[in-house]
């Protein structure tokens, strides 16, 4: 796995930190200053981490200090550290061979993710870290259950089949971790999430991430934390010197070709296509394997080992254009990516500041391309409303004669910050 620090999450403003939370203005300027345990310090210097990201900064004092924690951040903010760094300090001062702390993440990407991030940072210390999803067998995880593994990220469907089998042993639990809740619910899964919590002795901590906090969120806060600390950062979008923005005008039924047409540029050598449905996605994959693109498509529908093949393929290289659902696409985190393209522009604005967070990470360049149906035109209105400036829109190849700019928009860009 690369470690990269995305800059569209580290461009969150700093100064949220100073907004928010006036208690803490002195300045956290590295890892040693937050308390960490030598061990853990050791990792963060193998994996050349040397200054905690806004997150770290907010999140951690209150985490070690044992107290509740709802955040705001998003994958790319550096959150998994956020939580994760709090609770292998604690857990590494404890007996081994008991389940201490559960990571509860929507996606087997997500999940997979965070256990191994985790494993990295715990590499110096004798806590061990296990994943528990769907779409693989048993068995592993029924191991890594009777071995008593101190820190388990699952997905909640896995989870509550484990649960139910009786393998899942919640008894010693006393940090609980819920990763992006928001898309938890999006998928179906709050009610999963709720007889899991009701499970876990109600002396525990519990942390909570989540990017949006819509009313059935709000109310697994109220009732599953206790005077927690909140930490927001919100999604100021500056602009991100190292990411290209543009938009093409062009109708639906011309999408595939246009997509073909800008792929004659060599330049773009690897890209994530995100389409609005799996279908959609099977289909623009078929299509440009057709023409010889390397391609690999990753959706609800693909099993694990599938979706596991497609991101390694893309890492590596193998694969050109990784046709992606938002929902499969969370949490990936690929260094070097250098096209992020919209197929379809996301239904929800908040989607398009998750896809193009996709690419320049790493302090690499990037560039997000989106096609724009006429009749998407009122989501793009939104997308330009919520990152606060209207986005470049260039002359499409295939039609140089339609006009690239849509009518005037009736909106006053402001940033989020200033309208509150
Ligand atoms: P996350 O939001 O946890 O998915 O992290 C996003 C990326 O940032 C991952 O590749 C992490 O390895 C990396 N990262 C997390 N914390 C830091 C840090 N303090 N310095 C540099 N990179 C970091």
């Amino acid at each position: 796995m690369q470690y990269c620090l995305d800059p569209l999450r580290a461009n969150l403003s700093v100064l949220a930190i100073e907004l928010r939370t006036p208690e803490r203005r002195f300045i956290i300027s590295n890892f040693e200053q937050l308390g960490l345990k030598p061990e853990l310090l050791r990792a963060l210097r193998d994996l050349h981490f040397t200054e905690p990201t806004p997150i770290q900064k907010l999140a951690i004092p209150p985490a070690l200090e044992g107290r509740d924690v709802l955040a705001s951040a998003q994958t790319g903010s550096g959150k998994t550290a956020a939580f994760g760094l709090p609770i292998l300090n604690r857990l590494m001062d404890q007996p081994r061979g008991k389940t201490q702390a559960l990571i509860l993440a929507p996606t087997r990407e997500l999940a997979e993710q965070i256990a191994e991030h985790l494993t990295a940072l715990a590499r110096h210390t004798t806590v061990r870290v296990a994943a528990v999803y769907g779409g693989v067998g048993f068995g592993q995880q029924l191991a890594a259950f009777k071995r008593g593994t101190e820190i388990i990220v699952a997905t909640p469907g896995r989870f509550m089949d484990h649960m139910r089998s009786g393998n899942a042993r919640l008894g010693h639990v006393t940090t609980v971790v819920l990763d992006e809740a928001d898309r938890m619910l999006d998928m179906g899964f709050l009610p999963s999430v709720r007889r899991i919590l009701e499970k876990i002795p109600a002396q525990r901590q519990t942390l909570f991430f989540s990017a949006t906090l819509p009313p059935a969120i709000s109310a697994l806060v109220r009732d599953m934390l206790k005077d927690p600390a909140r930490v927001e950062l919100t999604a100021v979008h500056a602009p991100i010197e190292l990411l290209t923005q543009r938009l093409y005008a062009v109708p639906q039924e011309h999408k595939t070709d246009l997509f073909l047409e800008l792929l004659k540029d060599n330049n773009i050598y690897t890209a994530i296509a995100f389409t609005r449905t799996k279908h959609r996605a099977n289909r623009l994959a078929a299509a440009l394997a057709k023409s010889n693109i390397p391609t690999d498509v990753i959706h609800g529908d693909r099993t694990q080992a599938q979706r596991t093949r497609a991101l390694e393929n893309l890492k590596k290289g193998k694969c050109r254009v990784l046709v992606a659902t938002d929902i499969a696409a969370r949490g990936i985190d690929v260094a070097k990516l250098g096209h992020v393209v919209n197929f379809d522009v996301p239904l929800v604005a908040e989607d398009y500041v998750h896809r193009i967070g996709r690419t320049a990470r790493a302090k690499t360049a990037g560039d997000a391309i989106t096609f724009v149906a006429s009749d998407e035109e009122p989501l793009i209105r939104k997308i330009e409303y919520i990152i606060g400036r209207p986005l470049a829109r260039e002359i499409n190849p295939l039609f140089p004669e339609v006009p690239a700019v849509a009518p005037k928009p009736r909106v006053v860009y402001q940033s989020r910050r200033r309208r509150r």
